[in-house]
């Protein structure tokens, strides 16, 4: 373990009251927890400290060339009051991985995970009770040298941060409509659209802000090459239903980011008995699939909504339905399912829960 020193808040900040106003990273707990890295020494002074700002050179590495990843998951609150973590080490392989490939020094998978175990006792008050709710993590690694050429840094700061969040779907699952974005793409062959890093948003607000105005939830990215492959759903991994029993997402290709949720689905549903399948999809096949209704069912899949239906897409202009319209009956049992599991109300077939206490 990772040497580590916590020094507590004086005065602890009130806890939200209505736990169904919290909304998504409004609110923040009472500590943080920090980590530094130096070249030569590794990662250091690992310490849990009372929430607030941190302060940077205007010069710092992070703020003009963007070198930096994040991850997110989720704690959530079981009926005995114990808390759960679902497959907390993926996050952290997955941190390990976009930091190499940001150039940035991995952080230990066990370090992370046993620092954010550490920070979880600390602010188990703040996991909140009500359904649906939970405590959303933030940990997040930045480049901290302070100068202006462009080189890999060699120092980084680790930290993670705690927001207790609302339950994403008050009055059950919500269908959404999607707009395939065939001017943007949000990552290319060879560049960083399957690390997590904060690029990859940044490239993508506009085509969002532009899908919004037009009415429509998220925007379907296709591939950066051809535009003509199906990659991701907003921030979400895409997945279709066929004919009432096979489900099929965009193979992993580089440029998609490696969800957690698409491959638990993907685990879990094969484990249901359904048909999986990682297969290249072209958006014209999809269409087609769609209006054949051979497609009954579409759905994002994230840390966040953990499903998104899709009940409608628009192509080239045209609004397309899917399947039936409304939640479809698979992504309703997945859901019902994955989340079953995260809250322990359900068995863990496949030993994904890590519990805090
Ligand atoms: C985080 C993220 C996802 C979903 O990953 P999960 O591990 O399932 O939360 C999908 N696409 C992008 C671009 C992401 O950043």
């Amino acid at each position: 373990m990772m040497n580590l020193k916590t020094v507590l808040r004086k005065e602890l900040k009130s806890k939200p009251v209505d736990e169904s106003k919290l909304g998504f990273g409004h609110v923040f707990t009472d500590h943080m927890l920090l980590i530094d890295y130096t070249e030569g020494i590794g990662w250091h002074d690992a310490r849990i400290v009372p929430y607030g700002p941190i302060s940077l050179d205007p010069a710092c590495q992070v703020l003009h060339y963007g070198q930096e990843i994040f991850e997110g998951l989720k704690c959530y609150r079981r009926q005995d009051g114990g808390l759960n973590l679902f497959r907390p080490r993926a996050n952290f392989e997955r941190m390990a991985r976009s930091a190499k490939r940001m150039g940035m020094a991995p952080l230990a998978v066990e370090d992370g995970l046993e620092t954010l175990l550490a920070l979880l006792k600390v602010e188990a008050d703040w996991v909140p009770h009500q359904e649906g709710t939970s405590l959303y993590i933030r940990p997040t690694m930045i480049a901290t040298d302070n100068h202006l050429g462009v080189s890999a840094s060699s120092t980084y700061l680790y930290y993670v941060i705690l927001s207790p969040s609302g339950a994403y779907y008050a009055t059950g699952l919500a269908p959404v409509g999607i707009y395939v974005e065939d001017a943007y793409v949000r990552a290319v062959r060879g560049g960083v659209g399957e690390a997590k890093t904060g690029g990859n948003y940044a490239a993508s607000i506009l085509a969002g802000v532009n899908a919004k105005h037009s009415g429509y939830a998220q925007v379907l990215w296709l591939d950066g090459v051809e535009q003509r492959y199906i990659e991701e759903v907003g921030a979400m991994n895409m997945m279709f239903v066929y004919e009432d029993r096979r489900i099929v997402t965009p193979v992993l290709n580089g440029s998609i980011l490696p969800g957690i949720t698409r491959d638990s689905v993907l685990k879990l549903a094969a484990h249901m008995g359904y048909e999986t399948q990682e297969a290249r999809m072209d958006i014209n096949a999809v269409i087609q699939d769609i209006q054949a209704g051979r497609i009954t069912e579409a759905f994002g899949t994230g840390t966040a909504a953990v499903v998104s239906p899709v009940d409608h897409i628009s192509f080239k202009g045209r609004e397309i339905p899917i399947g039936k319209g409304g939640i479809g009956p698979i992504t309703q049992k997945l859901y019902d399912t994955l989340t079953g599991i995260q809250y322990g109300r359900l068995e863990d077939p496949m030993d994904w829960i890590v519990r805090v206490n």
